[in-house]
C-alpha cells in the first residue's frame, strides 16, 4: 500500500521563530502504520547502502533512526548536545536554521571503517548533516548515504554535502 506521506505532516506557521514554517512530524509518529511505512523506506535504502550502523542527531533523529536501526539489528550511534554523554567525546559546533549550535558522540560510538548510515527527520541548511557527518568521520567511520523524512529543497543543503549519497521520502 502506498501512503502520501504529506498527510501526516502538521505545516505550523513562526515556530519556534516569527517567518519560520515548521515541519511537525508527530502526526506520522502517531499513526503506527504511516511510522512503520517511513521506517520501511529508509530500511530499504540503508540495505541498499550496506550500512552496519545508524547514526542520528538529537532529538528527531533518534525518533527516525532508532526503528531503523532496531528492524535491522545493527546499533545506533546518538549525536547528542553539550552535557549529555558521560563519557570521553569528539565535537563539532555549527551553523543551524535558527541559531548555532555543537554536537558530540562518545568517542567509542563508531568503529573505525565502519559504515554508517546518517538518519534525521528533516534536513533545512544541512549544517546537522554536515556536523553529524564530521564526527562520524573523525571516529574513522564511513558515511555511505543519508536519509531525511523531510528535504527543504529551498535551503539547498545538498549543496553543502556533496558527495554523499541522500535518500528524502518527501520533499518541501
Ligand atoms: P539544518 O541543520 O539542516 O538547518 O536543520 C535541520 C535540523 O533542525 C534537524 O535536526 C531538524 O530536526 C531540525 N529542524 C529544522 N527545521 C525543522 C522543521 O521545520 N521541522 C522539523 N521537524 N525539524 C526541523
Amino acid at each position: 500500500m502506498d501512503i502520501d506521506f504529506r498527510k501526516y505532516v502538521a505545516n505550523v506557521q513562526d515556530f519556534p521563530e516569527p517567518g519560520v514554517l515548521f515541519r511537525d512530524i508527530s502526526p506520522l509518529m502517531a499513526d503506527g502504520k504511516a511510522y512503520a511505512a517511513a521506517t520501511d523506506k529508509i530500511v530499504e535504502y540503508a540495505k541498499s547502502r550496506g550500512a552496519e550502523m545508524i547514526a542520528g542527531p538529537e532529538a528527531r533523529g533518534f525518533i527516525v533512526g532508532c526503528p531503523v536501526a532496531y528492524n535491522m539489528g545493527i546499533g545506533f550511534a546518538p549525536a547528542r548536545k553539550k552535557g549529555k554523554l558521560p563519557r570521553e567525546t569528539v565535537s563539532v559546533t555549527y551553523d543551524l536554521e535558527y541559531g548555532q549550535g555543537s554536537l558530540y558522540m562518545q568517542k567509542d560510538a563508531i568503529k573505525p571503517g565502519q559504515k554508517v548510515l546518517v538518519v534525521d527527520d528533516l534536513m533545512a541548511t544541512g549544517g546537522t548533516l554536515a556536523a553529524t557527518i564530521k564526527l562520524i568521520e573523525k571516529l574513522g567511520g564511513i558515511v555511505v548515504g543519508t536519509a531525511f523524512l523531510i528535504e527543504l529543497t529551498d535551503l539547498h543543503g545538498r549543496d553543502k554535502i556533496k558527495g554523499y549519497d541522500m535518500f528524502t521520502l518527501m520533499q518541501y
